[in-house]
């Protein structure tokens, strides 16, 4: 067959998704994937005796409002069946140097405050105003959603009714942070999350991560019981049980329009196939290179030029040959900070990264073998910070010194030994995820976020993305930027709007 209602090109989590809820809806769907397993950051490596999970910490999977869209509906609704746990802590943070301090933050509401007031005494009132902030955003949000849009919104009723909305959706959380008076520690701390979204607090939408932090505390984060792995394969189920095709190691090499420059298909391995509609799940910069039209060319180079490259990762996966009690690790997430404001971490990261580690063995002790446990390093890197001028011969020795100065930093900021017990180690640099995602400069969070290109921004004009007739992106890159449940959620948006049009056969 080489005519579908809706072709999806990549099989991370927001094609993926994208894909199941067209098949559900009872479109043809074929899905078009380069590798030959599923997932895209989702996925799985193995080295020796260990499996290890290259990407997720945690899932910001559900929404601090019940009509506020989240992983968990999508979820459910499409009948994607996976258990997951909920963590009790959001995070243990260890800021090092002068001032430095060593603090658990845990989940919940209520969890939160109390530890946050804990660990900075006084800011108990400030993050109470956090979470009515937060609940402000949502209903700010749902009306907009009732009036179906910019287009159909009062904006005196937006301004008089959701005015801290609107202020904060204008605003850097530096500013909203410090409108609110919280002390250096206390912002510091609030801040920790930062790097979630791949922009120091200086130029970080302040709804963005205000609703991100909240929603983690309130709705406590999430991890899957079969890791990110077992979620795709759970997503594939559904595409297959409805009756779409995924297509493995079938690298799209071209898109395919028509002479008004509306999409009609792709070519994958020498033959053309086409499409009613396309989802793309890979990112437009690299759609715009695989296009010949001119006229499409043009309009997706002008936003994507204008657009700046998100960030990208270097990760260190240890499987080592004792359990984490043997080696004294306690929290499944550490998140290692270098100065205690989140802009000078941002400004000296070349040196020295911020760095989270996460134990999976303290949540799921059955994932390594007996008498074992896994560590994962993740380093920040920003468009950029990778030498460009590295020769390939310099390349490994550049992922082993990467890989001994975070070891030697962890091991002496939590006092136990960690290289004696290395049995398999694997180093991650942006050029990994450059290669197996195929993105610019390796990034894994799409666009950077920025002032003028925030979510919220992205959101109110989000026709502007979808200018090319029939199709449509879906992703980290696309409107609700990175993360597991941002893919989602774009995924099964655009695929609504793929379903909607068909049948009103637009
Ligand atoms: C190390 C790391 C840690 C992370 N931690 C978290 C976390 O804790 N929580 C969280 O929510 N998010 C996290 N993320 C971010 C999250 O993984 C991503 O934002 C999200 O998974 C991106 O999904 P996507 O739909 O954009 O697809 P991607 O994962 O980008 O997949 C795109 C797919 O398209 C395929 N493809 C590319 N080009 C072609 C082509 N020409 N033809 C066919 N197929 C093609 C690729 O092979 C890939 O399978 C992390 C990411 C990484 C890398």
């Amino acid at each position: 067959m080489n005519n579908y209602d809706v072709i999806v090109v990549g099989a991370g989590n927001g094609g993926l998704c994208a894909a199941a809820t067209c098949a559900k809806a009872g479109l043809s769907v074929l899905v078009l994937e380069k590798h030959n397993i599923p997932g895209g950051c989702a996925t799985s490596f193995v080295r020796g005796r260990f499996e290890f999970e290259p990407s997720l910490h945690e899932l910001c999977a559900d929404s601090t409002h019940p009509k506020m869209r989240s992983m968990v509906h999508i979820y459910r609704e499409l009948g994607v069946k996976t258990d997951f746990l909920k963590e009790d802590y959001l995070y243990r943070v260890i800021c090092k140097g002068k001032d430095g301090y060593d603090h658990k933050i845990k989940a919940t509401r209520q969890g939160f405050i109390d530890s946050m007031d804990e660990a900075a005494p006084g800011c108990r009132r400030q993050m109470e105003t956090l979470f009515e902030l937060n609940d402000l955003f949502d209903a700010a949000q749902i009306y907009m959603d009732d009036c179906g849009g910019v287009t159909g919104m009062n904006p005196i009723t937006l301004l008089t009714k959701y005015g801290d909305f609107v202020r904060a959706a204008g605003n850097s959380t530096d500013k909203l942070l410090s409108a609110l008076g919280l002390s250096e520690k206390a912002k510091s701390l609030t801040n920790t999350y930062w790097g979630y979204l791949g922009n120091p607090p200086r130029d970080l939408n302040a709804m963005h991560f205000i609703s991100l932090l909240m929603a983690y505390a309130q709705a406590q984060p999430y991890v899957p019981k079969n890791r990110s792995h077992g979620m795709t394969l759970a997503m594939v189920k559904v595409i297959q049980e409805n009756g779409g095709e995924i297509r493995f190691n079938s690298e799209v090499t071209e898109f395919l329009y028509d002479e008004k420059g509306a999409a009609t298909g792709v070519v994958v391995n020498g033959e053309n196939i086409y499409a009613r509609k396309i989802i793309s799940n890979i990112i437009p910069n690299n759609v715009m290179n695989l296009s010949k039209s001119r006229f499409t060319k043009k309009m997706m180079r002008k936003l994507a030029n204008a657009r700046k490259m998100g960030m990208s990762v270097g990760c260190v996966y240890l499987g080592l040959n004792a359990t984490a009690k043997q080696l004294g690790i306690e929290d499944y997430s550490v998140f290692v900070l270098q100065d205690k404001d989140a802009n000078v971490q941002y400004d000296l990261r070349k040196s020295y990264g911020f760095y989270i580690v996460n134990c999976l063995n303290v949540v799921l002790p059955d994932c390594s073998p007996r008498g074992t446990s896994m560590l994962f390093f993740t380093i920040t890197y920003f468009d950029g910070d990778f030498p460009e001028d590295m020769k390939p011969e310099e390349y490994k020795k550049y992922k082993n010194d990467l890989a001994k100065k975070y070891i030697e930093d962890y091991e002496k900021v939590m006092g136990i030994d960690i290289m004696s017990h290395i049995e398999e180690i694997s180093v991650a640099t942006p050029v990994t995820f450059a290669r197996y995602l195929s993105t610019p400069n390796g990034t894994i969070y799409g666009y950077m976020s920025q002032t003028w290109d925030n979510v919220v921004n992205r959101v109110v004009f989000k026709d502007l993305e979808n200018r090319v007739k029939n199709m449509k992106f879906c992703g980290g890159h696309s409107l609700r930027g990175d993360g597991y449940p941002s893919a989602f959620i774009t995924g099964e948006m655009m695929a609504k709007e793929v379903i909607k049009e068909i049948k009103e056969g637009k």
